[in-house]
């Protein structure tokens, strides 16, 4: 179930921003606030994932904490809300075109669906499930750090579908530097993560262990 999802209304844009999320940290945050605001979208709806397909399951941490971080994370901003759609169809693996088509249908197929995540995630897209129906129904935001090179993305992505091109714009965040391997790494040496996520997710972490070495 997804709490607070807004209702259909003509004109309506909507930001979904996917992610593993393990953890959620204050780049993911600045680039769900800059890209609703240069989009004028009327909500980001953060999509933890379930069992991602690339990656392997005992690698990632149990998608119930990853959902409870996102959730302490978004809470203050009023434009946010968090799905357990994939959450909760985690039985097998989730992919992004079953999410997207959710929320198409759920407004309606009527509403500008733009899908919010990583440029490396993103250079990934052709190997997606039924990706050319991905491009019908939305449009991608590729996040990235300033200095990031196009050219991959172009090359790789221009020569295979090239129309696909018309429908990823790459958005730079100075933030980005930030990213959820630094953190779980910092956990793991006994650094601080303050000032990297918001203090109720790093809270969370301690509280719950999470991303501390194992002893062997
Ligand atoms: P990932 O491989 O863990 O991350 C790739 C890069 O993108 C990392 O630098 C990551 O940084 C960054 N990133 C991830 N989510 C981001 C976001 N929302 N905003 C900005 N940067 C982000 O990627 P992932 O998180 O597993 O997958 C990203 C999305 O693509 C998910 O929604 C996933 O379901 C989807 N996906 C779908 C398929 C499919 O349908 N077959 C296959 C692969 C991925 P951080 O580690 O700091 O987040």
């Amino acid at each position: 179930m997804t709490l607070q999802l807004p209702k259909f209304r003509d004109g309506m844009s909507i930001g979904i921003m996917g992610g593993t999320f393990d953890p959620i940290h204050l780049g993911h945050l600045v680039i769900a606030e800059e890209v609703r605001h240069q989009f004028k979208l009327d909500k980001v709806i953060f999509v933890p994932t379930g069992y991602p397909p690339h990656k392997k399951a005992s690698n990632v941490t149990h998608p119930e904490h990853r959902y409870l971080m996102t959730v302490l994370a978004t809470i203050n901003n009023p434009h946010f809300v968090v799905s357990r759609v994939e959450i909760d169809n985690a039985k097998g693996f989730t992919y992004t075109i079953d999410t997207v088509r959710f929320f198409h249908n759920y407004f309606q197929g009527k509403a500008k669906i733009y899908f919010i995540t990583g440029a490396d995630a993103i250079m990934e897209i052709l190997t997606w499930k039924d990706y050319a129906e991905l491009f019908s129904i939305c449009y991608f935001i590729a996040a990235t750090r300033p200095g990031y090179s196009l050219n991959n993305l172009n090359k790789t992505i221009g020569s295979v579908c090239p129309q696909a091109l018309e429908r990823i714009q790459v958005l730079e965040i100075p933030a980005m530097q930030i990213s959820s391997t630094l953190i779980r790494q910092r956990v793991a040496d006994g650094k601080p993560i303050k000032y990297l996520t918001p203090d109720s997710v790093a809270d969370y972490i301690m509280k719950n262990g999470l991303y501390r070495r194992r002893e062997v």
